[in-house]
């Protein structure tokens, strides 16, 4: 009896692989998981971004102003999930970013 032969396959004979398109959490509203929201307020936030580094979930929303300073516009509440950490980040006598009880 003639014993099978073994080998490896060549990259012709491999079958073709799927690829996985890759995905982002932007699609999807993690801020629905929310129980508290930030509330930021313009007129005592001084724009040290210290609150924008420290969101785990990018969603202290920024612009550059017209000397190209970059400012802080707002919270993205579709993707906060309310964790408070730039509320706690927030340099203490400003408090300019603020949690409160989510209402639906
Ligand atoms: S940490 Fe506070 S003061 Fe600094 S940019 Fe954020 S909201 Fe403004
Ligand atoms: S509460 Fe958390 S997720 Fe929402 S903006 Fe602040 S740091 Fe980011």
């Amino acid at each position: 009896m003639k014993k099978e032969e073994s080998r490896k396959l060549t990259a012709q004979e491999l079958p073709v692989g799927d690829i996985v398109e890759a995905s982002t959490a932007v699609e999807f509203h993690t801020g629905s998981w929310r129980s508290q929201r930030p509330v930021w307020d313009s007129n005592k936030c001084i724009h040290c971004l210290v609150c924008w580094i420290s969101c785990p979930d990018n969603s202290i929303k920024i612009t550059s102003d017209e000397k190209k300073i970059t400012v802080v516009t707002g919270i993205d509440y579709d993707h906060c999930k309310g964790c408070g950490i730039c509320a706690n980040e927030c340099p203490v006598k400003i408090k300019a970013i603020t949690m409160q009880q989510e209402t639906k």
